[in-house]
């Protein structure tokens, strides 16, 4: 497929606006560029197609099934994207006077209550741009509070080996040395093995629970007792929220701070670079080394503050604004008994793919999961020699998004699968349908399932070369 710039043809182009009747006013000649600057010339018409070529190239979840586990890739509905596009919303600017804004700081105020609400936290910053950015954030209130107890030399955070990769790395980022515990034969946290690791330099436990295997872990409360018993506070990957919102709550399982993908769980949608939005909720105690500009409410109009002994700001300004207005027209749709039905379908839907599965695939902990489950293609792999690979991207031709392959890294030939509740009954069936053919194919015709997709713009690229090369802009000749 061509690019824009190779569509290009000197002359052409769009035309509306009238030439300038007021004269040319130049910049001084220093700010002037000293080359051409390489705008595509092209016609509206070849431009529509362009980008409808490329939406074609892709997959989304308006193309059909989604089941990317650990990413909620369910359907965002178009009223959200609705009110964010107010021009109440849209039109404002940060630095706009407060007075001027309150219908926006009502927004961040509100959804800040209902989030608490919902976790079981006390104060939530909106800063943090996404899950990880999050993590850092509620890792930097840990660290701050250990410091300001003058508790320095808590400097080693517990994770378990099945947390998501973003874990370590912030923690790392946030200046932390990371012990990893073991899981236990049900997927859950070995309690030996983190009674072990904890001792006079644990400064907290990082977990999502559901963890990435999609199973609850039942030992939660002792878990956490564990850590602040030594003296840790305990940190809620809340990524997985979507299993438990409306039912338990982090805040009650014993978590000090969480953070939330609001692009997961309250529909923003993403895995296209979009902006996200990760949350970070704290308990009452760690309120005030919360990053800057929280809203609060004084004699009936809303105002910015600084929290006393802050960490600063963790992003410009309030984060991804409109991102919260989508969530909180998620939440006030849905209703308080209605994000309980949504997480409640998640898991009843993944619980159905489960078992309709299992009888060919080899599920990795066969118990009641929650949102999500893991497959272990390893026995396939050696009868057959076909790969989790193979069968994800053999599901391509099918027009199924592949699941989330080789995650968690302590199951082998993982594929883990997260249909989530926007799903209906016949799409799942007719994904079961797809998944027991292509188990059957992996018997009869090893080879083609080698070469797939067969059907799909591109096979399979060179993953390691796109992200250890990656090509981002186009190289002109000149
Ligand atoms: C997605 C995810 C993250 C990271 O969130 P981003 O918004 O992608 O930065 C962290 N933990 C878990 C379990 C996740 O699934």
């Amino acid at each position: 497929m061509k690019l824009l710039f190779e569509r290009s043809v000197s002359g052409r182009g769009m035309n509306y606006l009238p030439k300038a009747d007021t004269g040319n006013r130049m910049p001084d000649e220093k700010y002037l560029r000293k080359s051409r600057l390489h705008l595509p010339e092209i016609s509206e018409v070849d431009l529509g197609r362009h980008y409808t070529e490329l939406a074609k190239q892709t997959h989304g979840v308006n193309d059909g099934f989604y089941p990317l586990g650990s990413c909620t890739m369910k359907y965002n509905p178009r009223i959200n994207e609705e009110i964010a596009s107010l021009e109440g919303f849209t039109q404002i600017h940060p630095l706009q006077p407060a007075e001027s804004v309150q219908g926006a700081m009502e927004v961040l105020y509100k959804t800040e209550e209902l989030l608490c609400r919902i976790t079981g936290m006390d104060a939530l910053t909106f800063e943090p741009a996404a899950g990880a950015h999050g993590e850092y954030t509620g890792l930097l209130l840990i660290r701050k509070y250990h410091q300001e107890r003058g508790d320095s030399e808590r400097n080693v955070i517990i994770v378990p080996d099945s947390a998501h990769g973003t874990n370590p790395a912030s923690a790392v980022m946030a200046g932390f040395k990371v012990v990893n515990i073991p899981s236990n034969e049900n997927g859950g946290v070995d309690l030996e093995a983190l009674r072990n690791a904890v001792g006079k330099d644990t400064a907290g436990l990082m977990l999502t629970n559901p963890n990435t295997l999609g199973l609850f872990d039942p030992n939660i409360l002792e878990i956490t007792k564990i850590i602040h018993e030594a003296g840790g506070l305990c940190y809620y990957d809340g990524a997985n929220l979507n299993a438990i919102m409306g039912r338990v709550r982090p805040g009650d399982m014993g978590f000090d701070c969480v953070h939330l993908n609001l692009h997961k769980t309250f529909a923003t949608p993403h895995g296209g670079g979009g902006p996200g939005s990760g949350p970070v909720g704290c308990k009452e105690f760690l309120r005030k080394y919360l990053p800057c500009h929280m809203v609060e409410k004084k004699g009936g109009s809303y105002v910015f503050s600084d929290p006393e002994k802050s960490l600063g700001q963790v992003r410009t300004y309030y984060g991804n604004f409109l991102v919260v207005v989508k969530a909180l027209s998620y939440i006030l749709t849905l209703g308080k008994e209605g994000i309980r039905e949504a997480s409640g379908k998640a898991v009843l839907n993944a619980n159905y793919m489960m078992h309709r599965l299992k009888d060919h695939y080899h599920v990795a902990y066969d118990q009641t999961c929650m949102h999500e489950f893991v497959l272990c293609l390893e026995d396939l792999k050696k009868e057959t020699g076909v790969s989790a690979m193979d069968i994800a991207k053999g599901s391509l031709d099918y027009g199924i998004h592949p699941p989330t392959m080789y995650f968690p890294l302590i199951v082998h030939e993982a594929l883990m699968f997260e249909p989530t509740e926007t799903e209906s009954r016949e799409v799942i069936d007719e994904a079961v349908k797809i998944y027991l053919d292509l188990f059957e194919k992996a018997h009869d015709d090893p080879e083609y399932l080698h070469g797939a997709p067969h059907h799909c713009p591109i096979g399979r690229p060179d993953e390691t070369k796109a992200a250890r090369e990656p090509v981002l802009k186009y190289s002109f000749d000149e």
